[in-house]
Formats: C-alpha cells, sequence, structure tokens
C-alpha cells in the first residue's frame, strides 16, 4: 500500500462534512484491495467502520480518523493540489484517513490479537460528525463501540516523530457565535428616527469583553473572541442590521454554561435599552477532549522507547476537536503527531511532510497492537 500516493489522491479530493462521497469511495476502494479474511466494513452516511476481528480478543480497540476538508482556497502550488475549487484538506485530514488505512494494512496482513474497529468520521470540522455517529453506534450498533479509543492530529510546528499529549484535558470546549441586531435603520441625517444598529453592535461587543474579564473565575480559562463583525451598506445610511461571529473556548463544561448565559444576558439587556431585537445562535458545539489519564502516560511512554518517535508531554490547548464527544463515553487518548511545516492548521499554504505517514502507521499499529 502507497501511503504517499494515497495521501495525495485524498488530498486532491477535499470535500465538506457529510458530503465525503469521493473521499469514501476512494477509502472503500483502498479498503477493498486489502486482505479480506477477519475485515468487516460498514457505512455510515459518508463515513466508514472497519472492524478487524482478533484471533484471541479480550477487548475491542477503536483509531478514528476524521475525513473533511475545508472551504479554503490552496494556495500550496504542489502537483496533487485540490481540484475541488475552494476547499482544501488545509487540516491534515488527509493524512488521518492515510494513516487509519497504513493501520489497516498492516492488521489485514497480520491478524491481531484483540480486536480493532478503524473510524474514518466524517464532518469534523462542521457541523460535527463525532456525536451523531457516536448515537448512532449506541443505539444501532453497539457491537461496533470500542473499549477504548484513540485518535491523532497533524501538530504543525513539531518535527515529524513527535507523538505529543497530556493526561486530562487536551483541547477546550469550543461553540460558534452568532449575534444578529435587527434594528431601525434610516438616513443619517436622522438619527432620532433610527435605532442604529451599529452603535448597537459596538456596544454589544464591548460588553462581551466583561464575561472573561468579571464574570468568570481567574482560575476557570475562557476565550470570547469576535472575529467578524458586519453592518450597513453605505456611509450615508444608518443601518438597520448588524451582525457578529465568533467562538468561545472554555477548560470545563461549566464554564461554557456560564459564558452562555451572561452572552444571552448582555443581549436581552442590549434589546432592551436599544429597543431592538437580538438574536443569538450558537451553531455547532464541540465538547472537550479529556484523555484517560492512564491512557495518555501510555501513550508517550511507548513514543519514549518506539524507534523513530519522541514523546512531548504538551500542554493543553483552546483549540477544540469533536473526538471529545467519544472520549466523554470511552476511555482513551487523542495525541498530536508532528508534521513539520511553517504554516499553521487551516492555513492556504499548510503542508504536512509525508514522512509523517509511515511513521504514524507504524507508531499506531505498535502501540494498539499492545495494548
Ligand atoms: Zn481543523
Ligand atoms: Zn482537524
Amino acid at each position: 500500500m502507497d501511503l504517499i500516493a494515497i495521501r495525495q489522491a485524498l488530498h486532491s479530493i477535499p470535500e465538506a462534512g457529510f458530503a465525503e462521497v469521493k473521499t469514501q469511495r476512494y477509502l472503500l476502494e483502498c479498503i477493498a484491495e486489502l486482505p479480506q479474511q477477519w475485515l468487516t466494513v460498514t457505512t455510515w452516511r459518508t463515513g466508514i467502520i472497519v472492524r478487524v476481528t482478533g484471533y484471541g480478543a479480550i477487548k475491542t480497540i477503536g483509531w478514528r480518523a476524521d475525513m473533511d476538508g475545508l472551504p479554503i482556497r490552496e494556495q500550496t502550488g504542489v502537483t496533487y493540489a485540490s481540484t475541488h475549487d475552494g476547499f482544501m484538506h488545509a487540516c491534515g485530514h488527509d493524512c488521518h484517513m492515510t494513516i487509519a488505512l497504513g493501520l489497516l494494512a498492516r492488521v489485514a496482513n497480520e491478524q491481531p490479537k484483540n480486536n480493532i474497529i478503524v473510524y474514518f468520521q466524517p464532518a469534523e470540522e462542521n457541523p460535527g460528525g463525532a456525536e451523531p455517529m457516536l448515537a448512532w453506534l449506541k443505539t444501532e450498533r453497539p457491537d461496533l463501540l470500542p473499549d477504548v479509543m484513540f485518535a491523532a492530529h497533524v501538530a504543525p510546528q513539531y518535527p515529524v516523530g513527535t507523538i505529543a499529549t497530556k493526561p486530562g484535558l487536551l483541547f477546550a470546549n469550543t461553540s460558534e457565535l452568532y449575534i444578529d441586531i435587527t434594528s431601525v435603520g434610516g438616513h443619517a441625517a436622522f438619527p432620532h428616527e433610527t435605532k442604529d444598529a451599529s452603535v448597537i453592535a459596538a456596544n454589544v461587543l464591548l460588553q462581551l469583553q466583561t464575561i472573561v474579564s468579571r464574570n468568570i473565575d481567574p482560575l476557570h480559562s475562557a476565550v470570547v473572541t469576535i472575529g467578524k463583525m458586519t453592518s450597513g451598506t453605505v456611509q450615508n445610511v444608518i443601518s438597520g442590521a448588524a451582525r457578529l461571529e465568533g467562538t468561545i473556548r472554555t477548560t470545563t463544561p461549566q464554564t461554557m454554561e456560564a459564558v452562555k448565559r451572561r452572552i444571552e444576558a448582555i443581549c436581552t439587556g442590549i434589546a432592551a435599552s436599544f429597543e431592538c431585537t437580538v438574536d443569538v445562535d450558537y451553531g455547532s458545539s464541540y465538547y472537550e477532549v479529556n484523555n484517560t489519564p492512564h491512557y495518555a502516560e501510555a501513550l508517550l511512554a511507548f513514543a519514549e522507547q518506539f524507534d523513530g518517535t519522541t514523546a512531548y508531554a504538551c500542554p493543553a490547548a483552546m483549540t477544540g476537536e469533536d473526538f471529545g464527544y467519544f472520549l466523554k463515553d470511552i476511555p482513551g487518548a487523542l495525541f498530536w503527531t508532528g508534521a513539520n511545516t511553517a504554516y499553521g492548521l487551516h492555513h492556504e499554504k499548510m503542508l504536512p511532510d509525508e514522512a509523517l505517514l509511515h511513521v504514524n502507521a507504524d507508531f499506531v499499529h505498535a502501540f494498539l497492537t499492545s495494548l
């Protein structure tokens, strides 16, 4: 199995969440080429679940790879760049799928002792595929639930072979945030006949800044960021509608609820004081990635002695990952794996070092079959 060719093929066909149709077809073709004696293949929406029956199983070990790309116009200049205009594998999910295929190739050729299940999960970026996939497994196919589960994410800033994780909280609770203000616009020279949505939006923006500084316990971290603000149409018309778009990040689910309660209180107050309508919508929310301490420590210890990897006990980050939903119910851990590229995740030039593919397929296979 030529992992570099596979990753390049996947890289060229990035697709949106729950629209990974070509990606699913390509993966199914790759899986069909493997020895099938102890494989069973199941599809769920655009995802794929491959169960490998062990020869003396006492447990079932899960490995998850996410499948979707991002609405970003690729600027890497590589020959195998995206053929889907305006879409790109800018978060390394092409690498994650390839590592999972590398793992499958190894266990399809040499039957493992324990059962191994590989989950190709759609829609990690948006709207979130882990939560509905897990809900489906629990209700329809509990036989396909693992006892323990792992996943990796490429990390641009680390050299290839770096395996970085930590016990407990690794990634934050996250939520999108959309605030729509509907008021009364009008002629720029008659402000008293309007309710200026730009001024209202500015007040919302400033009051949001008091949540982290004045409502949240300083020992409980939170982020409230408004990344985009739009209002009005032209210089001499008072705006009648404005929109703020942002994200919330917290290190506990309780802090997330506290931040949301304050946002709603502020918006209710602003609506009353400015005589307008303020609607709050959270879009997609992800549960924290909270590693089972024992398994994060086992990953680091294994990486330390494995040929080709080094372990790094990294700090937690305010990034989000919907793998957190699996870890809410199933013990396990997620780790960063070094990708050695100058550009960060979601950057139009993000290009992982392909050397990570074989290193990780070998590492993941060795680690999972050691459990
Ligand atoms: Zn991403
Ligand atoms: Zn990602």
